[in-house]
């Protein structure tokens, strides 16, 4: 096995709001560093660094809006996000829990810091994920999975170095719960100061990390917190070690579906055609029925 190479470490762009309650880095897609290409099938990467939220009785968010083609992945490192969908799914995600929200066909969704929360406040951390659907499930039902932090692959590390918890795909052996429609790995790499943790992908898979807390070195380059490291799609292994105490990266790797991608806002498809019919089938009502929050 060969040593991946790093293509390049992204600080974070200047933050934007999304709705009103998620300030976010935007690393995928970004103006000079990756294309929904590039990290394929992860076409879309916020991230909310930590931030304060003040005590208040009508949470920020984003409203009712539409998605079809992909799915949504929420992470919660810190704070507490509500959702609630036309499919009729739903529900609160705490504190390193994770939401796996599945457009494909179509689905109305809003998303909010929770309710209860947000009336103490708190610090709010988060990553939201856009993974692309290969052409033949595009089309198909939405689904939900709610993926709490007690459900998730645990493989503790020797020497206390710490531990991965597996979202989806494997590390040595240990599954994450998430079901994917095609070859995902997704994993917090939860270390020690000093702890570190090797990993091995196929070299053809898409291949990025992000440093959500703390500090580390990656194949002995320093990464800081909230930086991204791309890898190249040349070798399998790469090392973490964390120069911080509770250090905390987020690992993602996926077999890249190699499909043309057709993206407007909300909306991921393959030709320009599908998009089109997106928005019709959206004017026309047909993605079902939500309530506004506000
Ligand atoms: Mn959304």
């Amino acid at each position: 096995m060969k040593t991946k190479q790093i293509a390049f470490v992204m600080a974070p762009r200047p933050a934007h709001w999304v709705g009103d309650g998620f300030f976010v880095h935007n690393f995928i897609p970004s103006m000079e560093g990756l294309s929904m290409q590039d990290m394929d099938p992860f076409i879309m990467l916020d991230y909310n660094a930590p931030r304060q939220v003040v005590p208040t009785d009508m949470p920020g968010g984003v409203d009712v809006h539409p998605h079809r083609g992909f799915e949504t992945v929420t992470i919660a490192y810190e704070g507490e996000v509500e959702h609630a969908d036309s499919g009729g799914n739903g529900g609160v995600i705490g504190r390193g829990d994770v939401q796996w929200m599945t457009a494909a066909g179509g689905v109305l969704h809003r998303e909010f810091h929770a309710t209860e929360w947000a009336k103490k406040g708190g610090t709010f951390q988060m990553v939201q994920l856009w993974v692309n659907l290969p052409a033949r499930d595009k089309m198909s039902a939405p689904a939900y999975q709610s993926i709490t932090n007690a459900d998730m692959g645990r493989y503790l590390l020797p020497d206390g170095a710490g531990l991965i918890e597996v979202i989806a795909g494997e590390y040595r052996a240990t599954q994450g719960p998430a079901k994917t429609h095609t070859p995902i790995a997704l994993m917090n790499a939860r270390l020690n100061e000093g702890g570190k943790a090797g990993f091995s992908f196929p070299a053809a898979y898409n291949t990025a990390l992000l440093v959500v807390r703390g500090r580390a070195r990656v194949n002995g380059r320093n990464v800081e917190t909230d930086h991204l490291v791309k890898f190249t799609n040349e070798g399998e292994d790469f090392s973490i070690e964390a120069t911080a105490p509770d250090t905390v990266v987020l690992v993602m790797s996926g077999e890249p579906l190699r499909e043309p991608i057709a993206a407007y806002g909300p909306f991921v498809m393959n030709t320009k055609q599908e998009l089109l019919q997106a928005f019709e089938d959206f004017n026309q009502g047909r993605f079902g029925y939500l309530e506004s929050k506000r």
